[in-house]
């Protein structure tokens, strides 16, 4: 029925590769390109084995508009999902755009010079999207993505005005490593080394990396500590939600992760200023990626769960109401399904859902939407069919004042 190019051959585009390659009815042809392309051919052959389904793959630099129209031409898609880096979600649109497909991606755009993740990039791709009678969905993994969807679902089933919001992220695994990030190295870093930001009565508040911390407790996991930081969800959230008085997101990390992390920092090596190396020109923050863990690599022997879901405090008929909606996923089953970790399981089921939504148009419109402005219960019900389950309880104590 629907042609879909997935563009980026990581652990998320795998895990999206395998589940487009599981809902075949939908997903009739399947081209997964990269600008590695034995990693694309190797996905589609563990495909092959682990679920019997022949997927086409091809190679492109997404970083050229003129590289990814070619690759639009020679495969006729309806859908683009993108799951290379942030860095190449604005050439993709502008290919998308001089194609006629839709885009999908997991990411806001963000300029490789400046660590800097905002959606005004890519909002300011509204008109011609529009102009064009094409949809371009953001942010649909899991932070942002599942996380917004869930807002949104407080929001149509469960609040008449929503108060405070409190996203909260744990990963409980354990991949036995010193020090490794969940995925690609380069934009994690970049993420957590950042200053907090949170939303507070129509003001955005900063607070230095990692001094707000709470202890909270996570469904099956048990007491962990919790850190303020930025996320992307948080500017469409508090845009499309308006009632929001204050949005907060909390990440756990552990006491090695933050003393590795602060090393890194302190010894120049978070840097994105290039510095002279052999007389050459390199990124310290690229150079580290290259001798860090592949993200890709850390499955087999990742234990434990991550927990994510949205605490939120509110009214509903006069009266203030608590509730919280949240996933927990097991490394090892995710491992188990697709060779890749919970993270990028958690990330690439929702992107395919998404998907998903947009060919069978029970997602649409014309234009550029965050996901939490669509319905979310379609999208929903598929994600827990596809392996991510989500649970709900309300009126409960939500650790937050
Ligand atoms: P990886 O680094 O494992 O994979 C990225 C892939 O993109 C690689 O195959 C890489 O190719 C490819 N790529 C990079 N540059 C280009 C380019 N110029 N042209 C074509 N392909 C390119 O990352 P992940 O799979 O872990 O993450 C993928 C995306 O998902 C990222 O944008 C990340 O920010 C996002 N993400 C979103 C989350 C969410 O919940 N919303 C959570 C986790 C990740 P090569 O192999 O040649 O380097």
């Amino acid at each position: 029925m629907s042609k879909v190019v997935i563009i980026g051959a990581g652990g998320v585009g795998r895990v999206v590769a395998y589940k487009c390659a599981q809902a075949k009815e939908i997903f009739t042809d399947i081209v997964l390109a990269s600008r590695t392309a034995s990693k694309c051919e190797q996905i589609a052959r563990d495909i092959h084995q682990d679920v019997g389904v022949s997927i086409k793959t091809d190679q492109v630099d997404a970083d050229h508009v003129d590289q990814v129209v070619t690759l639009f031409k020679k495969h006729q898609p309806r859908l683009v999902i993108n799951l290379a880096l942030p860095y190449q979600d604005l050439t993709i649109m502008d290919a998308c755009l001089e194609s006629g497909v839709h885009y999908l991606d997991t990411a806001n755009y963000e300029p490789p010079e400046e660590a800097k993740f905002e959606y005004s990039w890519q909002w300011a791709y509204q008109d011609r999207f529009k102009e064009a009678g094409l949809l371009a969905v953001l942010g649909c993994g899991f932070d942002p993505g599942v996380t917004s969807i869930f807002t949104a679902r407080a929001a149509k089933h469960h609040f008449d005005e929503m108060h405070y919001l409190d996203i909260v992220d744990c990963n409980a695994g354990d991949h036995g490593k010193a020090f490794a990030t969940n995925f690609n190295p380069e934009i994690n870093i970049r993420e957590v080394t950042q200053k907090g930001k949170y939303y507070e009565n129509g003001k955005w508040r900063y607070t230095e990396p990692h001094t707000v911390k709470r202890m909270l407790d996570y469904p099956n996991i048990g007491s962990r500590a919790s850190y303020l930081i930025y996320h992307e969800e948080l500017e469409s959230l508090v845009k499309n939600f308006p009632t929001l008085k204050r949005a907060r997101f909390w990440m756990t990390f552990g006491d090695e992760y933050l003393t590795h992390l602060r090393v890194i920092q302190n010894i120049g090596m978070a840097s994105i200023e290039p510095v002279m190396f052999e007389g050459k020109e390199i990124i310290p923050l690229q150079f580290l990626k290259a001798v860090l863990p592949d993200p890709g690599s850390l499955g087999e022997n990742y234990d434990g769960e991550t927990s994510i879901g949205c605490r939120i405090r509110g009214l509903k008929d006069g009266k203030e109401k608590t509730y919280y909606i949240y996933n927990n996923c097991k490394h090892q089953q995710a491992f188990e399904e697709t060779r890749a970790q919970g993270v990028s399981f958690t990330t690439g089921v929702p992107a395919m859902v998404g998907a998903m939504m947009v060919l069978t148009e029970q997602w649409s419109g014309k234009g550029v939407f965050n996901v939490e402005e669509f319905d979310p219960d379609p999208f929903l019900d598929k994600l827990a069919h596809y392996g991510l389950s989500w649970h709900e309880m309300e009126n409960i104590n939500l650790e937050m004042d």
